[in-house]
């Protein structure tokens, strides 16, 4: 995304960050929050202020009593791991990539999988907040806890985080296994092998038979661990999954009779030897070929319906695509926000490689998701207006009161947020 704000600021200190927020607001100029710009909606754009949390990072506190520990809004994910380990704890759990920063995965609802495990928002127990007024508000359950719900998916509007405290857990091990399968076996199952699991998805090609099922078990920090083997790491993850993977993706798009090939080689490179590691070592891998992405969170109880409906929307669009769909889990959390806000959740994201148009693909799949009450992921590709979100979350109005609440004059809505929020 290219855009090109006014100014960026980028403070090493709270008292900057108001200083740069509350000039900006009494300049009656408009200010966006930039994360790592991970984000595949334009969410971070203005013309503007654009304000980088990148200089306030780290760990600012921990309670080894309750696993507690708060960190610095513009911290990234990967560096977390790190920070935690001098005092033995770790994230409960994890998305596929770790370079967000923690509060632009919280603000988006940015989610792993695993249906007794929430994403961000759901482990967050107190923001700090500064906003456009000059005031710097701490939340939590009991402090402003109409705040607390709706920003800990607050999609930047809400005030910027400066603080985000974490419920972490004793750190631990992952072992990772992953499978061929047919799909429709996988079909039949998922949902009671996901409960039986810790974090269970799968990676499938619609109009193919078989699908890869990634499992992860979770082991005590001092289990004997196996990490991935240098070969696995070179040869199959950057080499076949990122390297060759691009080039094939790159020829495919400019021929698309190569794609129902393409996904044939893919299929056979995704399921890779097992291994086990800290976690964080685990839960992500690398992502270096782009693409467009579309993730709709659907409750869990449709999913045997949802799946098989969105291969047939796939299938009649005449999509071909040279990128799986992936089916992660949620349990549900207690945000206003959240896409797994209430209710238990089965996530359908749907990728096309990025020179590919996405559009008519978002088409024909979006109807599907609609059917089933679906919520888009905030960071990824959808186009639902104000009046579909206020139907697909009950406590939309809520959201916008609290907003207008804390930032009457709309300092913090770029035009795509104003837009989305039917402000
Ligand atoms: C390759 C790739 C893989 C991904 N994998 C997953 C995945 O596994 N699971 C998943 O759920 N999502 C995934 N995503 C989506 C991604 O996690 C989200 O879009 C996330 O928000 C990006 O974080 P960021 O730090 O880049 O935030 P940005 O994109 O920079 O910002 C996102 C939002 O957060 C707000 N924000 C940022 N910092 C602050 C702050 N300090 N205060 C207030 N608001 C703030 C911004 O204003 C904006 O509204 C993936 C994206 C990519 C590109």
């Amino acid at each position: 995304m290219r855009f090109r704000p006014a100014a960026v600021a980028r403070p090493g200190t709270e008292a900057e960050l108001v200083a740069a927020l509350t000039a900006a607001a009494e300049r009656g100029q408009g200010v966006r929050v930039i994360g790592a710009g991970h984000s595949f909606t334009p969410l971070i754009r203005t013309d503007g202020l654009l304000i980088s949390l990148d200089r306030l990072t780290g760990v600012s506190r921990v309670d080894p009593a309750t696993g507690e520990v708060t960190l610095w809004g513009g911290t990234r994910i990967r560096d977390i791991a790190a920070l935690l380990a001098p005092w033995g704890l770790a994230l409960p759990n994890m998305g596929d990539i770790d370079a967000q920063s923690i509060a632009g995965a919280v603000s988006t609802g940015t989610h792993g999988t695993g249906p007794a495990y929430t994403g961000y928002s759901g482990m967050v127990t107190g923001l700090r907040l500064a906003l456009p007024d000059g005031r710097v508000l701490d939340c939590s359950a009991t402090e402003h806890p109409d705040l607390f719900a709706a920003a800990r998916v607050g999609l930047g509007v809400l005030g910027v985080i400066v603080a985000v405290r974490l419920r972490c857990v004793p750190a631990f091990t992952l072992t990772c296994r992953e499978t061929t399968e047919p799909i429709r076996a996988v079909l039949a199952d998922f949902v009671d092998r996901a409960r039986a699991a810790d974090h269970l998805e799968f990676f499938w090609f619609p109009g193919t038979p078989r699908a890869t099922v990634k499992q992860l078990t979770r082991g005590p920090a001092d289990a004997p661990t196996r990490p991935m083997t240098r070969f696995d790491r070179v040869v199959n993850r950057e080499l076949l999954g990122n390297v060759a993977f691009g080039a094939l993706d790159a020829a495919a798009a400019s021929v698309p009779r190569l794609a129902p090939a393409v996904r044939a080689v893919a299929s056979r490179w995704m399921a890779g030897a097992g291994f086990s590691d800290a976690s964080h070592r685990v839960y992500v891998a690398p992502r270096r070929v782009r693409f467009h992405e579309t993730e709709y969170a659907m409750p869990l109880a449709a999913f045997a319906e949802v799946v098989p409906e969105v291969e047939r929307a796939i299938v009649a669009s005449g999509q071909q695509l040279t990128f799986p769909l992936e089916v992660r889990t949620s349990a549900a959390d207690d945000t206003w926000l959240g896409t797994a806000a209430g209710r238990e959740t089965v996530y359908v994201a749907v990728h096309r490689y990025h020179r590919e148009p996405f559009a008519p693909l978002l088409a024909a799949v979006e109807p599907v998701f609609a059917a089933h009450a679906g919520r888009p992921h905030w960071g990824k590709e959808h186009s639902l207006t104000a009046d579909d979100l206020a139907v697909r979350y009950p406590r939309f109005d809520d959201f916008n009161r609290v907003r207008h609440g804390i930032d009457p004059d709309g300092v913090l809505l770029g035009p795509y947020l104003r837009e989305l929020l039917g402000v």
